[in-house]
Order: structure tokens, then C-alpha cells, then sequence
């Protein structure tokens, strides 16, 4: 479904130049979006990673945004003080090419929520050095049915097993109550 109008977009600001790479941030989200919250603390179930070289002092934080089937063919290439990074070494789109943004145990996609409960996000106020800022911003341009999480999650899990194993799944487990 598609409609026209104004909307708040939300979303991080990142200053770069503030980031020393402490990893505060990955702690803060996983923590927060563990179950039950803050049970665990697990970067690789974080929904927003930091791109590393502490040779050069660069530090990238990058949220996870949205799924997809299958990988594009960016092919661009960034180089940051003589160090050459590819396309995907900066994406937040949560792609099949590689682990990244993906449950370390049920493979399913961590999309960041935006910790929708909060007034402001985990990774924000988690963050020692002011690098992140939540910003609501007024837009005005067609807005596209989004997906939730658990849309996210169903659709990740009918690319994997197919839709009929799926259903046959979905319709032995309401049997068992
Ligand atoms: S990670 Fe991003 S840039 Fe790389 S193939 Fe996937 S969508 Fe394209
Ligand atoms: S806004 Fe929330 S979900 Fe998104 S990366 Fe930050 S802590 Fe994680
Ligand atoms: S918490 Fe802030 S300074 Fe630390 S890695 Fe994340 S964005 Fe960078």
C-alpha cells in the first residue's frame, strides 16, 4: 500500500570524528533486545556494528536496515586514509552475502527498531562520546507500507524453507495447542 502526505522520519545521526570504537553501542542494543531484556550482552546480536581499523583510528558505526533476498551488485570502493573498503563494508541492509546482522543462533535478521519503546535509543545513550544523536525529522514524500519485525522474520524463514514446509510447520505446532 502507497499514500502521499508528511511523515516523521527517525532516525541516528552519526559524527564520525567523535567515535573511538568502544563498542558501547553493539553492547547497549544486544543487551536491550535480549529476552528476557538485559539478560545477555552479545555484539553479534547487535543491530548496529562498528567498522574497525584502529591502525588508521577509524571507527564506523552502521545500523542494520533493511532485508533482502539477495545481495546487489554495488560494486563501489571507498578508500579512507590508504585503506580500501568495499560497498558492503559500510551497508546496513541485512543481506544474505554475509553473516552480519543475522541471530548467531536462529539466523534470523536483527533490523534495528529504533528501540521503539524508549524515548531515545539504547545505542544513543549508551554512547560516551556524543557520537550518536536521535533526530525526528518531518518529510514529505510517499510513504510505502514498511514491514515490522515479525513480517521480517516470516518472510527470512519462507525464503529459507519454503512456504509449504512453513505452513505444514505452523499447522503441526496449533495442533499441539
Ligand atoms: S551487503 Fe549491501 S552492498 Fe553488499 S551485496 Fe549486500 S546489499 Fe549489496
Ligand atoms: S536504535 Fe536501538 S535497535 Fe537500533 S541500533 Fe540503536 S540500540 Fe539497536
Ligand atoms: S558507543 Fe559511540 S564511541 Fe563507542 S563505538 Fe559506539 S558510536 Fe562509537
Amino acid at each position: 500500500m502507497a499514500g502521499t502526505g508528511k511523515k516523521i522520519v527517525k532516525t541516528i545521526k552519526v559524527d564520525l570524528d567523535k567515535c573511538n570504537g568502544c563498542r558501547g553501542c553493539e553492547m547497549a542494543c544486544s543487551a536491550y533486545h535480549a529476552t528476557p531484556k538485559y539478560s545477555s550482552m552479545n555484539p553479534s546480536r547487535s543491530r548496529i556494528r562498528v567498522v574497525m581499523d584502529p591502525f588508521n583510528d577509524e571507527y564506523v558505526p552502521i545500523r542494520a536496515t533493511d532485508y533482502t533476498k539477495a545481495g546487489c551488485d554495488g560494486r563501489r570502493v571507498y578508500t579512507i586514509k590508504g585503506k580500501e573498503y568495499s560497498e558492503c563494508s559500510f551497508c546496513g541492509t541485512i543481506c544474505p552475502t554475509r553473516d552480519l546482522f543475522f541471530d548467531p543462533d536462529s539466523g534470523l535478521p536483527l533490523k534495528c527498531d529504533l528501540c521503539e519503546d524508549e524515548k531515545e535509543p539504547l545505542c544513543v545513550q549508551a554512547c560516551p562520546q556524543g557520537c550518536l544523536t536521535y533526530v525526528e525529522l518531518e518529510e514529505e514524500e510517499i510513504e510505502e507500507a514498511k514491514l515490522g519485525d515479525m513480517e521480517i522474520g516470516l518472510k527470512s524463514l519462507v525464503d529459507k524453507y519454503g512456504l509449504k514446509k512453513l505452513a505444514d510447520t505452523f499447522a503441526r505446532m496449533s495442533q499441539k495447542g
